[in-house]
């Protein structure tokens, strides 16, 4: 099985990019114990940081946005433009004319 950081945009159904901000995050690692494969909770900071590419199912990040006592997690669309490190659109994607 691919863990979920080490899985491109293709091997994961309906993927989306997760998106931390760190003023908000209280700490207690609910993202962490959820999804172990894309949050890390530093030990000295006590803020959690995304692991590798931040990929998660949407099903899965919608769960794990839901439970964040912080209201610090959310998501953008792959291919979004809004993306840290986004290497160039899908094809196809936002071809509007
Ligand atoms: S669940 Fe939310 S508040 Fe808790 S460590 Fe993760 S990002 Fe921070």
């Amino acid at each position: 099985m691919i863990a979920e950081n080490d899985a491109t945009p293709a091997e994961i159904a309906d993927p989306v990019r997760m998106i931390i901000d760190e003023d908000a995050c209280i700490g207690g690692g609910v993202c962490e114990m959820l999804e172990e494969a894309t949050f890390l909770l530093d030990d000295d900071t006590v803020i959690a940081a995304i692991v590798g590419d931040g990929l998660l199912a949407r099903e899965r990040a919608e769960i794990v946005v839901d439970r964040c006592p912080g209201r610090a997690l959310s998501f953008v669309e792959i291919g979004s433009g809004l993306e840290a490190g986004t290497e160039g659109r899908s094809p196809g994607e936002g071809d509007e004319d």
